[in-house]
């Protein structure tokens, strides 16, 4: 019987943009899929549940993780460590399912370096700038000072957009919901190289 192997799908963009609402919109329509949940220093939002939104750690502990090599990749973003680790994501992947991350451009380019052959990957933000301050300012969830670490690191971000495959620029959002489906399905479509030549030995009757 044919190994399964899965591939994944990385979403960049901004805090504020609306990554994860377009995640949570466009879930049903993707079929079976495993969001990656990370780990971060970060304290939980209002809302934000341990396991379920990310596994919240202390810094001692992210450290701990990264002596034993437990991350795929990991950042500091905005002042935190954020993390994905490697044993739910081979899981998943040999179970043959679509991944996705939700990481910063740091992230990205680690990953791509590691695993580049299965990835696919989407940029999220904002029609501008200006968009962008507006929406962070009325989630309401995060003080000045962090508000003004986000607009800082946005800056930043956005000048890796060509490092992408694709680009959503979330202005309409149910047009946005249906570019991110376009997106993940062409994602799951993705093969790497050992599937590939997997696939070319059985086609030949191997
Ligand atoms: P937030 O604090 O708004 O949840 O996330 C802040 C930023 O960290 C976002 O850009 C998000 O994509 C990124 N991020 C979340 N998890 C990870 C991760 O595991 N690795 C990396 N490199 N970035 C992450």
């Amino acid at each position: 019987m044919s190994k399964k192997f899965g591939s994944i799908l990385i979403v960049s963009g901004p805090s504020g943009a609306g990554k994860s609402s377009l995640i949570k919109a466009a879930e049903e329509k993707i079929g079976d899929f495993y969001f990656s949940i990370s780990t971060t220093t970060r304290p939980p939002r209002e809302g934000e549940r341990d396991g379920v939104d990310y596994h919240f750690v202390d810094k001692a502990t992210f450290e701990a993780d990264i002596r034993a090599g437990e991350f795929l990749e990991y950042a500091q973003v905005h002042g935190n460590y954020y993390g994905t680790s490697l044993k739910p994501v081979r899981e998943a992947l040999e179970a043959g399912k679509l991944v996705i991350f939700d990481i910063d451009v740091q992230g990205h380019a680690i990953a791509r370096e590691r695993m580049g052959d299965l990835i696919t990957s989407v940029f999220i933000t904002t029609p501008s700038l200006k968009e962008l301050e507006r929406r962070l300012h009325a989630r309401g969830t995060d003080d000045e000072e962090i508000i003004r670490k986000r607009i800082e690191n946005a800056l930043i971000e956005i000048e890796y957009i060509s490092a992408y495959d694709f680009l959503i620029v979330n202005d309409d959002f149910d047009k946005a919901v249906d570019d991110f489906v376009a997106v993940a399905k062409a994602a799951r479509l993705k093969k790497g190289r050992k599937q590939a030549l997997q696939f070319v030995n059985e086609w030949r009757g191997n």
